[in-house]
């Protein structure tokens, strides 16, 4: 399953820079910096601007004239030797054999789509956002395959994965490469989501990915996370078959929008800057995570909780008591866990508007109501 980005022919290259240089005259330099260093740019294909009559879709070329990109942070730690964690009375994964190599699972969002089994049939038709001349899944398979070059070159096993999840597929880390579209073209920016139930490893992830990724592409943060994210379907393991392990660290990553034509000048016309920048963010977690610490693997098991009061409790949007107030829940409401910070809960009421907001943990009290019914299946 393991891709590498093809060395085109210099023609190719020498064309494709051609036309970055192209872009550039025509759209003027993009400000964008790559820290460490700024990776030699080549563009994808020429970067339009929405008033730029859109040619016929085509495959972006990969024209990578053999730059050597910004050289991503250390090399991963060796893999561990250490002993295992601290017997406690939940289970925790086995840490991976000494030589192990590391493995990252890359997805390709929508790539492959017609292919899904059954159980995800009604995702087939999912093509993902389309504008500008550009199907959302030719521009993921193109970062993608740099981000994998990028990965093995430092050692890494990759799996370039399409639409469809290898059942049960487990690495050291996994990440869902999406972009975004909207009707207005008004929005920007770049999100990421972790699933429902997030491990310390998942939450990780996702913060060094967040950094590594505004570093080397300067797009701005969309904090709008939505249920269509966290409700993924290849994080859905407890339903799913085509999943991966719950023990997977796993973000999805929407790298911006390909309906705002600041984001595609720097998703397609810098393409090299946003796999540096997911590169760099999987690098560092596989740095920087302890890798015996086989308890920050497990999502959390939270049951399921109702209001302690009679008034019943508010629903804010962000865990502090002066937070906007999203809904109020009766007393006989019931609230799903996802998460636990500062002594608030994250989560979503039963029923009603798909609303995920924190509520104040001492405001609530454990039920035995089964699990919820999760979210629908979604696609990003
Ligand atoms: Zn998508």
């Amino acid at each position: 399953m393991s891709g590498r980005v093809s060395r085109k022919p210099m023609l190719i290259a020498l064309l494709a820079i051609a036309m970055g240089v192209l872009a550039l005259l025509i759209s003027g330099p993009t400000p964008v910096a790559a820290p460490p260093a700024p990776p030699t740019k080549v563009a994808l294909a020429a970067a339009r601007t929405s008033d730029t009559p859109a040619p016929a879709p085509t495959t972006a070329p990969s024209a990578t004239a053999a730059p050597s990109p910004t050289p991503a942070p250390d090399l991963p730690r060796a893999t561990p030797t250490a002993l295992p964690p601290t017997p406690s009375g939940v289970p925790t994964p086995t840490p991976r054999l000494a030589g192990t190599m590391l493995r990252v699972g890359i997805q390709v969002g929508h790539w492959k789509s017609s292919e899904l089994p059954d159980e995800l049939a009604r995702l087939r038709s999912s093509s993902g956002a389309f504008a500008g001349g550009y199907h959302e899944a030719d521009v993921n398979l193109e970062i993608a395959k740099r981000v994998v070059a990028l990965l093995e070159s430092r050692g890494l096993a990759v799996d370039l994965l399409p639409a469809t999840i290898p059942p049960g597929y487990d690495a050291d880390a996994f990440v869902a490469i999406h972009a975004d579209g909207s009707s207005s073209g008004n929005s920007r920016g770049f999100k990421l989501a972790t699933p429902w139930r997030t491990s310390r490893a998942s939450q990780m992830l996702l913060d060094l990915l967040t950094t590594a990724y505004s570093n080397a592409t300067g797009l701005p943060q969309d904090g709008a996370i939505t249920f269509n994210m966290r409700g993924y379907y290849a994080f859905n393991n407890r339903r799913r078959e085509h999943a991966i392990a719950k023990t997977t660290p796993a973000v999805i990553i929407e790298m911006g929008f390909l309906t705002s034509a600041a984001d595609r000048a720097v998703i397609i016309g810098q393409p090299d800057n946003v796999a540096i920048g997911i590169a760099n963010g999987i690098i560092r977690y596989l740095n920087e995570r302890d890798p015996n610490d086989g308890a920050a693997l497990l999502p959390p098991d939270f049951k399921t909780q109702r209001p302690i009061s009679t008034d019943g409790l508010d629903v804010r949007s962000a865990p502090r008591d002066n937070a906007q107030v999203l809904r109020h829940v009766d007393s006989d409401g019931r609230l799903f866990v996802f998460q636990e910070r500062d002594g608030w809960y994250q989560g979503f009421v039963r029923g009603g508007s798909r609303i995920l907001g924190w509520f104040r943990k001492d405001q609530v009290t454990e039920t035995n109501d089964p699990l919820p019914t999760p979210p629908p299946l979604t696609d990003s």
